[in-house]
């Protein structure tokens, strides 16, 4: 169902990536590198932290490349 690469979700959030976007200061992967993989397809593993933890790391991304939508409320 869901066929685009950079879209990624679980039960709980939703995480998108712009590739356009990324100016790729790798905070995401040394902020919560169990999520956001550097070398590893997929490279968003949703089950590497808890959706809060993701969400709070994703509100950091400096670029705007990463968004991040709960499912039951948006939050980006
Ligand atoms: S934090 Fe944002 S800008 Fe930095 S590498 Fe990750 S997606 Fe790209």
């Amino acid at each position: 169902m869901n066929t685009d690469p950079n879209v990624f979700s679980n039960n709980e959030i939703t995480v998108t990536y712009n590739p356009h976007k990324c100016i790729n200061a790798e905070k995401c992967a040394k902020g919560l590198s169990a999520v956001f993989r550097q070398t590893v397809i997929p490279w968003i593993n949703l089950d590497g932290a808890p959706a809060c933890k993701i969400m709070a790391q994703v509100k950091k991304c400096p670029s705007g490349a990463l968004q991040c939508f709960n499912k039951k409320m948006q939050v980006a």
